[in-house]
């Protein structure tokens, strides 16, 4: 899967790599950093360890990092690096909507979401020349699958053209984060996002969203 080795591991080379060195072809020509003051505090939230902001020469940077490994109950596949606004918004999307279609379609709480990117230092869909990602503020998760208490588990690859009530389920869940979520992308919205969900805070023009 091409988006996995962008995740925590590629996010922190990029601290001492790539990144250092020239930086990767990409401009954060109109794009919004986060800001460090959030109205939640992570560590009321789940289990998750404060970092100490850093920023990047080529414009990546989080003002208020994390490094989560559960939100209200629900494990992490691996800890995730988000800035705190990021981390809040997950959450409330987990307790509102996301438990809430996974007791309507499965009758049985979730218990664990696949986390396929949080933090990495990269231009979008990893096109040189391109903007700079929103996973370069911390702003953003790629969201690959849910794991059901009993087991299950539910991906957004096999999962949206699946069992009826797992293409239920991740319609609710994705259309239900697009507004707390200003950007959110998935399967038909390109090739790039056929098996995950891209759940992003980034203020857009007009406060718009963007959810295709
Ligand atoms: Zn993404």
């Amino acid at each position: 899967m091409k988006f996995m080795h962008l995740s925590l591991a590629s996010g922190f080379a990029c601290l001492v790599a790539a990144c250092s060195f020239g930086g990767p072809d990409f401009t954060t020509r109109g794009l919004i950093a986060p800001v460090a003051q959030c109205a939640v505090d992570p560590a009321t939230l789940g289990d998750g360890d404060q970092l100490q902001p850093f920023e990047e020469a080529n414009g990546c940077g989080i003002p208020n990092p994390w490094r989560m490994r559960s939100l209200s109950g629900v494990q992490l596949s691996q800890p995730a690096t988000l800035n705190c606004g990021e981390i809040a918004a997950v959450d409330d999307w987990l307790n509102t909507t996301v438990q809430k279609a996974a007791a309507k379609d499965f009758g049985e709480p979730v218990v664990g979401i696949e986390v396929a990117a949080s933090y990495a230092c990269r231009p979008r869909n990893n096109v040189p020349g391109a903007r700079l990602s929103e996973h370069g503020f911390g702003d953003a998760i790629d969201i690959s699958g849910f794991t059901l208490a009993d087991g299950r588990k539910v991906t957004v690859e096999h999962g949206w053209s699946g069992a009826r009530d797992e293409r239920a389920f991740l319609r609710t869940v994705r259309s239900k984060a697009c507004g707390e979520f200003k950007t959110v992308l998935g399967p038909g919205s390109d090739a790039e996002h056929h098996n995950h969900f891209h759940l992003d805070i980034a203020h857009r023009k007009n406060d718009s969203t963007y959810c295709h």
